[in-house]
C-alpha cells in the first residue's frame, strides 16, 4: 500500500519555509521537514464541483536540495512550472501518494 505522507524520512513532519500563493482553491509552496531537513516544493489544489458537496483534493510534492531552496525561497515570485518538468515528484490524491515524474495533470 502506498504511504500517505512523503518519503524523506521515517517521521516527515513539514512546516512552511516560503507560501508563494496562498487562495481558496490552490496553495503553492515551500516546505521543509523538520524530522530530516529535506525541502519540498508543494502545491495543493482543490477543486468543488457544483453537483454536490464533493470535492478533489491533489498535492504535488518536488523535493529540493537545499541550494535550490535556498534560491527559489530567496525569490519573490513563484517557480516556473517547467522548471519541473522532468524531476520526480509525488503526487497524493484521492488514489494515495504515488510517484509521478514531470509535472502533475491537475496542473495542465
Ligand atoms: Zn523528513
Amino acid at each position: 500500500m502506498a504511504s500517505e505522507y512523503v518519503d524523506c524520512c521515517e517521521n516527515p513532519s513539514l512546516e512552511k519555509v516560503k507560501v508563494f500563493l496562498s487562495t481558496d482553491y490552490d496553495i503553492v509552496a515551500i516546505r521543509r521537514c523538520r524530522s530530516c531537513g529535506c525541502y519540498w516544493y508543494y502545491w495543493m489544489k482543490e477543486r468543488t464541483f457544483s453537483d454536490a458537496d464533493t470535492y478533489d483534493r491533489s498535492i504535488w510534492y518536488v523535493r529540493l536540495n537545499p541550494e535550490e531552496a535556498n534560491v527559489l525561497a530567496d525569490a519573490s515570485a513563484a517557480p516556473e512550472l517547467s522548471l519541473f518538468k522532468d524531476r520526480p515528484g509525488l503526487l497524493k490524491d484521492s488514489d494515495g501518494m504515488n510517484a509521478i515524474r514531470g509535472i502533475p495533470r491537475f496542473l495542465e
